[in-house]
């Protein structure tokens, strides 16, 4: 009977292993990802079903407990939060991620040297290390988010936080916690060691992530959100589950894959985000702050209506501004207008516009922009030299020429969208002031700017009716 058991459990676990892939591969394309996430989400519910039905399972009062109080708070926020406030969201789901993973392992320890609690496993070097893994890396996952969710909250100062011997000590701790796994692994049954290794886990987290600036954050969450992945799929192997080990390894997986294309985007070294900002160009933390005293030109939007409808191509370069004027319907009857007046109208989408990853792509898509009309920094940036206007909606940072022309920039490398290489630039936002970077943009003073100042969805729907007078 307990076969029996066994192989269901194992059988639906592939199951829905293969679900998750299948879900995942399809993510990679707009078109079908809502298909995907119904598909992993179906494979999870399989194996959450499939789990509870294991007689492993000590009480049903405490899971149910948790199940209504955790899935009430995770609706309540799913349903208020903000698209813009998603990565802090998703930094503490990683975050509540690693503890979980960190608490199961310490949980595992402690039951097994408690010789009132019946067990039939030995306490083998593999436990040993496999719990000491959860620990660390949960430990470590666990602080490290909620010093990034903190800092892209405001709660914590979003810029590069340093103190002398900071690399140093980081490197020290982290030898020294992965000496004293293998410490506790000869000794397994000396509780401080694995205290300690908590402390230190804890500890790392927090100074891994405090030196990295508000603008690398991105990737740090990223990077966090592959942690959290590798934390579940150790604990996976303390408490002897294929599916946590497998699913595990896949959020691990994906989110270095994630992390890697956010660093080759913004132009960063992967090593220097693991190491919490290690090798940061000094000079570039001074750099922001610096006013011009220029005149910009500005237009109303009568004004720009008028070069619009001169205009045969128009590349559209949305941002963070577009998504918190929720101006995406706007932008999407602008297009119909102008697609009307014979104008060719493409999206350039900068891999880290916005505030999330896919973000801009998932606004244009719930507005009903076609796909085929969005494309990537890579496909399109040679294309703007043979475009009349470049229409930027509240993106600032991934316009920046500073990322191409100054080393002193702390975006200074990072690849950008090539909106200065077109006959006109015109820029939608309600102010002078820096994007997410906080640094001055030299695009709003150039020769074939135009700003036309205001909030993005305001002055899209003033432009169409102004286009649609004009007709
Ligand atoms: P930015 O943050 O650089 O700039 C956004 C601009 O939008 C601001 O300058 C602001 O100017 C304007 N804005 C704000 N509200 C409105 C509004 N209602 N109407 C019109 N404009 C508005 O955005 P980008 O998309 O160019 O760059 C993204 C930045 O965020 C990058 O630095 C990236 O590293 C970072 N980031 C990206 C993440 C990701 O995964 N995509 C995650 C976290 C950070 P004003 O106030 O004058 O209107």
């Amino acid at each position: 009977m307990e076969m029996y058991k066994d192989i269901l459990v194992n059988t639906v676990y592939l199951i829905a292993s293969f679900l998750f892939i299948f879900g995942i591969k399809m993510l990679s394309s707009p078109t079908k990802a809502r298909k995907g996430n119904f598909y992993s989400a179906v494979g999870m519910f399989l194996a959450v079903v499939v789990t509870l039905l294991n007689e492993h399972i000590l009480t049903y009062e405490y899971i149910l407990i948790g199940i209504v109080i955790g899935s009430a708070i995770g609706s309540v926020l799913a349903l208020k939060v903000e698209m813009t406030a998603m990565p802090q969201m998703v930094g503490l789901l990683n975050g509540f991620g690693g503890g979980a993973s960190a608490l199961v392992g310490l949980t595992e320890y402690f039951q097994i040297l408690d010789p009132t609690v019946t067990r039939v496993e030995e306490f083998t070097i593999k436990m040993a290390i496999t719990i000491a893994l959860s620990i660390i890396i949960g430990g470590i996952t666990f602080t490290g988010s909620l010093v990034a969710f903190g800092k892209l909250q405001g709660i914590v100062s979003g810029n590069v936080i340093k103190f002398p011997l900071q690399h140093p000590l980081n490197l020290l701790l982290l030898v020294g916690v992965f000496g004293l796994m293998v410490v506790g692994a000869i000794y397994p049954t000396d509780q401080t060691i694995f205290l300690v290794i908590l402390g230190i886990s804890l500890l790392l987290g927090i100074l891994l992530v405090i030196p990295i600036g508000g603008a690398d954050m991105p990737v740090a969450i990223s990077l966090l959100n592959s942690y959290s992945g590798i934390a579940a799929s150790a604990t996976g192997f303390v408490i002897d589950n294929n599916m946590l080990i497998i699913a595990g390894a896949l959020v691990g997986a994906s989110g270095i894959i994630l992390t890697n294309i956010m660093c080759k985007a913004m132009n960063r070294s992967l090593l220097n985000v693991v190491m919490g900002g290690w090798g940061q160009n000094a000079a570039a933390e001074a750099s922001s702050g610096t006013k011009k005293e220029v005149i910009v030109k500005s237009i109303d939007s009568e004004e720009a209506a008028m070069i619009f409808s001169a205009a045969s191509s128009v590349m559209v370069i949305p941002g963070y501004g577009m998504a918190v004027a929720q101006a995406q319907h706007a932008v999407k009857e602008l297009m119909d207008v102008l697609n009307k007046k014979g104008c060719d109208v493409k999206f350039a989408i900068h891999p880290v516009a916005g505030r999330m990853p896919g973000h801009m792509n998932i606004l244009l898509a719930e507005s009903n922009v076609p796909y085929e009309k969005l494309y990537a920094l890579e496909d399109i940036n040679e294309e703007f030299t043979n475009t009349d206007i470049s229409l930027i909606i509240g993106a600032n940072d991934v316009v920046n020429p500073a990322a191409r022309n100054n080393p002193a920039s702390p975006i200074y490398g990072m690849p950008i969208l090539n909106a200065d290489h077109s006959k006109t630039v015109i820029i939608i936002k309600r102010s002078m002031a820096a994007g997410y970077a906080g640094i001055d943009n030299e695009l709003f003073y150039n020769q074939n700017t135009l700003m036309y100042f205001g909030d993005a969805k305001e002055a899209i729907n003033k432009l169409n009716n102004e286009l649609k007078n004009l007709s």
